[in-house]
């Protein structure tokens, strides 16, 4: 089996799992919530009204596309050269064009604003990523933070053992 680069490592926008997957998957089912992932970039070149739009990958907002949703996550970046209406959480760089129009909150480890992008409105929160939240994407930004949900719920306790009499006092 060949290993060097033929594996990435990802984490699962749904239960924060991270886990290896081949380096030329588009998409994956997560093992731990079985859930489906996308892991490939993302290109949008029109408008799109989405709920969430999220991949392991990055996403590209090129200048005529544009993005409406309530939740934009891209664990590797995110370029935005059109129209972007949402919050970000974004575990690699967030790069805002000449011509990008930003309206939202973002979390990402760094963002670009080149002269000519306009933000309207939006709460920025730049944070490296450190080593048990390593995309960075465990929470929104905001005062909407949520306390990452554990998937793991702890193991029933072991049943009580029966009472034995004590033998201390025994008859002589
Ligand atoms: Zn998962």
């Amino acid at each position: 089996m060949a290993k060097g680069g033929t594996l990435r490592e990802v984490q699962c926008y749904h239960c924060g799992a991270q886990f290896e997957i081949s380096a030329r998957a588009m998409t994956v089912s997560c093992p731990k919530c079985y859930k489906k992932l996308l892991v490939e970039d993302v290109v949008i070149k029109a408008a799109q009204g989405v709920t969430k739009l999220q991949t392991c990958g990055k996403i590209i907002i090129e200048k005529k596309g544009r993005v409406t949703a309530t939740l934009v996550e891209a664990h590797q970046g995110l370029e935005v050269h059109g129209i972007l209406e949402s919050k970000v959480l974004c575990g690699g760089p967030v790069v805002i064009g000449d011509k990008g129009r930003w309206k939202g909150d973002c979390r990402a480890p760094s963002v670009e604003i080149a002269p000519g992008a306009r933000i309207t409105s939006g709460y920025f929160e730049i944070a490296p990523a450190n080593q048990s939240d390593r995309f960075g994407l465990s929470a929104l930004p905001g005062p909407h933070n949520k306390p990452i949900a554990h998937p793991d719920p702890p193991p029933n306790p072991p049943p009580d053992p029966p009472h034995a009499p004590p033998h201390e006092n025994s008859a002589p």
